[in-house]
């Protein structure tokens, strides 16, 4: 599917999951298993926090309405300041919401190749979608850069 861009689908879709605990615990549960997985992966990541700033480094950063739900939990304290480009939990070199970050945060590794960790980001991203059935979310895709302005959902 292609990303859509954030629409009335996607804030009810956002709301929904915000006000479902067992989809965002069944969320935290898979994210732990990916990270479990992801142990005996050969990547690394220095915590630069380049890959942070998608403008300079050139690439999106797309998730669905359960991941959103999970990562805007609590607000960014840098949304208002607008940083165009640049997500707004980076904080420092760091991210302010590593716990609750998305798949495609924790699955990127600019050293490794793509196909280092294609089959677990099908995997995982699987996983997400049978979620989004099982709590009868609407599922999307969708640029952070796209939600920054709606980041209370
Ligand atoms: S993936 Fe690369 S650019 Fe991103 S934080 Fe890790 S080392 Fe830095
Ligand atoms: S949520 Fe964290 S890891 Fe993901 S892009 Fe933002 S600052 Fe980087």
């Amino acid at each position: 599917m292609p990303p859509s861009a954030p629409n009335d689908l996607w804030d009810r879709a956002c709301r929904a999951a915000s006000a479902c605990p067992d989809l965002l615990s069944d969320l935290r549960k898979l994210y732990e298993d990916l990270d479990e997985e992801l142990t005996t992966t050969p990547v690394a990541c220095d915590r630069c926090g380049r890959c942070c700033n998608f403008r300079t480094f050139g690439h999106q950063l797309y998730m669905t309405p359960a991941e959103a739900a999970l990562l805007f939990q609590r607000p960014s304290p840098h949304v208002d300041l607008a940083r165009p480009g640049r997500c707004p939990y980076q904080q420092g070199t760091d991210c302010g919401a590593r716990h609750r970050r998305t798949l495609g945060c924790r699955v990127f590794f600019c050293r490794a190749p793509e196909t280092a960790t294609a089959q677990i980001y099908e995997k995982y991203h699987l996983r997400i979608r049978q979620l989004h059935q099982r709590y009868c979310i609407p599922y999307a895709y969708v640029a952070l850069d796209k939600l920054v302005q709606s980041i209370s959902c």
